[in-house]
């Protein structure tokens, strides 16, 4: 297994996540150059179907990164010009650009201060409350289309109560699973629920391909038609004949065998980052004004990031300050996203309270978290945020 670099792309000495690869990723690369299946291939689709038997489905479709699987699952979910799609504040901002993309608009639903993830609570509200029995948005006259709940920073969201509210207004789940693979919500994998549910392999993803993302689901003909949107929608592929606007979203091969090998150890990459996440809560037990994420009742975390909460009175100084003062010593933190309803890229969305995502990124912090942190690098960590107060 190859060790932590001595310093990350960005400079860092510690940095704040990155792969972790082994001989498996070399050798099925050169298999892909031995055999000449670079484009297409044979790893595409063991890459496929090890992402659906990991995630509980029948079909996965690759594509090349995250935030296209996400466009193409609204896409296919229904979402159409000035639609509305449902949204946590608090995420990256893929998924509402991914809605965007469509010509459909966000509704920011604030997440709940514990685990961080959507508050079903606030969403059955405003789905009560605000919306007509149309489930046109009172506010906005837009038409609620899907709900689109981010599993966020490795922990899963309240997969239950959510499908509940899904169900009783007739709305189509397409899940953002792209920070939780391999996480699990009372033992069932995330990825599992909702009509799709789409992942990313980025660089800083817990598996990564280099860039990809796939869309699984148990519904064959969204599968199908996935595959056809992804390769330029060619209806006679002979003659160019093409009845849609497609894209070119598809993963190569290289990528998927890449990814392959990585699938091949999620469970310890896993392991890796809860035991991480264990030594930051012993090493930072008692520190005052101090306090992490927690795990609700039933899930289980791949603690993907560990992330903390900085009180500026009880600690002493605030987040931006501790990250400087870690910088300085070659560890990289990073803060949480700006809340979305707070976004001048989505001016225009509607959003249902967003305090709570507010306060939690203005105390956020995400620490190192990479499976290959070695226990003495994050000792330094650790007494690095010990002796910064
Ligand atoms: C990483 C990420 C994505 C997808 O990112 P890509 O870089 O396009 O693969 C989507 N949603 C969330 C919440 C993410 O963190």
């Amino acid at each position: 297994m190859r060790s932590e670099a001595g310093l990350s792309a960005v400079g860092f000495q510690i940095p704040l996540s990155v792969p972790l690869t082994g001989e498996n990723e070399g050798r099925y690369l050169q298999e892909c150059l031995e055999t000449n299946w670079i484009s297409n291939g044979p790893f595409l689709s063991r890459f496929e179907e090890r992402m659906a038997q990991i995630s509980r489905r029948r079909f996965g479709v690759a594509m090349c990164n995250g935030t296209s699987a996400l466009h193409i699952a609204l896409k296919l979910a229904g979402v159409g010009p000035e639609d509305e799609v449902i949204l946590p504040s608090l995420t990256f901002v893929a998924p509402a650009n991914a809605a965007r993309y469509l010509g459909a608009w966000p509704v920011f639903i604030d997440v709940e201060p514990h685990s961080w993830q959507i508050d079903p609570e606030l969403l059955g509200r405003f789905l009560a409350e605000q919306c007509d029995g149309q489930l046109r948005n009172r506010r906005t006259g837009r038409r609620v289309r899907c709900i689109c709940p981010v599993h966020l920073l490795g922990h899963p969201y309240d997969v239950r109560a959510v499908e509940t509210l899904a169900n009783r207004y007739d709305l189509p789940i397409v899940e953002d699973a792209s920070e939780s693979l391999g996480a699990s919500f009372h033992r069932e994998p995330v990825g599992a629920r909702g009509l799709m549910s789409c992942f990313s392999f980025n660089g800083n993803k817990i598996v990564t391909t280099g860039a990809g993302g796939i869309l699984v689901t148990n519904n064959e003909e969204l599968a199908n038609k996935a595959i056809y949107l992804t390769t330029q929608a060619k209806d006679d592929p002979v003659e160019y004949v093409h009845h849609e606007v497609g894209y070119n979203y598809r993963l190569s091969n290289l990528h998927a065998a890449f990814g392959l090998a990585q699938l091949e150890r999620l469970e310890s990459l896993v392991r890796y980052r809860r035991a991480v996440n264990r030594r930051y809560r012993e090493g930072l037990a008692n520190v005052p004004g101090l306090s992490f994420q927690a795990e609700a009742p039933g899930a289980r975390s791949t603690f993907w990031l560990t992330a903390i909460q900085v009180d500026p009175d009880r600690f002493g100084m605030d987040r931006r300050q501790l990250a400087r003062h870690l910088e300085h010593q070659g560890i990289e933190a990073r803060p949480l996203w700006q809340p979305l309803h707070l976004s001048p890229a989505h001016r225009g969305s509607f959003a249902v309270g967003g305090e709570v995502a507010e306060r939690l990124q203005a105390r956020g912090l995400c620490l190192p978290s990479s499976a290959s942190l070695s226990s003495e690098n994050q000792a330094i960590c650790i007494e690095a945020i010990r002796s910064a107060r």
